[in-house]
């Protein structure tokens, strides 16, 4: 699936009635590494985080309290996904936001791991993992919605500050 039809399919939905039921296919033209690729270019806890849907402990990753303004791309492979924008305060220990950047930036996987029915949320680029989404929460943002992403895959681009 490219990213036109990615595109096409989120236009049937409204991005503010919430998260798509169906998956979001992978993008055929994603980013593809083999395991050794990765694990060569990452670290052991990004490799864990990214590659093996890991989860870092809440409260220890480097954005979840951040308030920089700026753009949060994947740390695997530098795709824009987040911006300081939707970020905000859900005092949960992982950086929050309420949508990504764009649609078709990220996709969606129904994950049943654990016992608990959850969307796992993916770069759409090159289909690592990022978090979840949990909807209707009550935190009061536009979406009701809280994207909640592991800071271990992020990586923060400062927006320059204006002179
Ligand atoms: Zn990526």
């Amino acid at each position: 699936m490219s990213t036109a039809d990615n595109r096409k399919y989120f236009q049937a939905v409204d991005p503010l009635a919430g998260v798509p039921l169906q998956e979001v296919p992978k993008n055929e033209q994603c980013v593809e590494r083999t395991e050794a690729e990765w694990r060569d270019e990452l670290t052991p806890e990004e490799f864990r985080v990214l590659r093996q849907a890991g989860t870092e402990r809440p409260y220890t990753g480097e954005y979840w309290d951040t308030h920089t303004a700026g753009v949060y791309q994947c740390r695997a492979c530098g795709a824009e996904l987040f911006t300081s924008n939707e970020k905000f305060d859900s005092h949960c220990g992982w950086p929050s936001f309420w949508a990504p950047l764009a649609e078709g930036t990220v996709r969606y996987i129904h994950d049943r791991t654990l016992g608990m029915e959850r969307v796992e949320v993916r770069c759409a680029n090159c289909d690592s993992h990022l978090g979840h989404v949990f909807e209707g929460e009550g935190y009061g943002t536009p979406t009701d919605q809280r994207y909640c992403i592991n800071s271990v895959s992020l990586k923060l681009v400062e927006a320059p500050t204006p002179q």
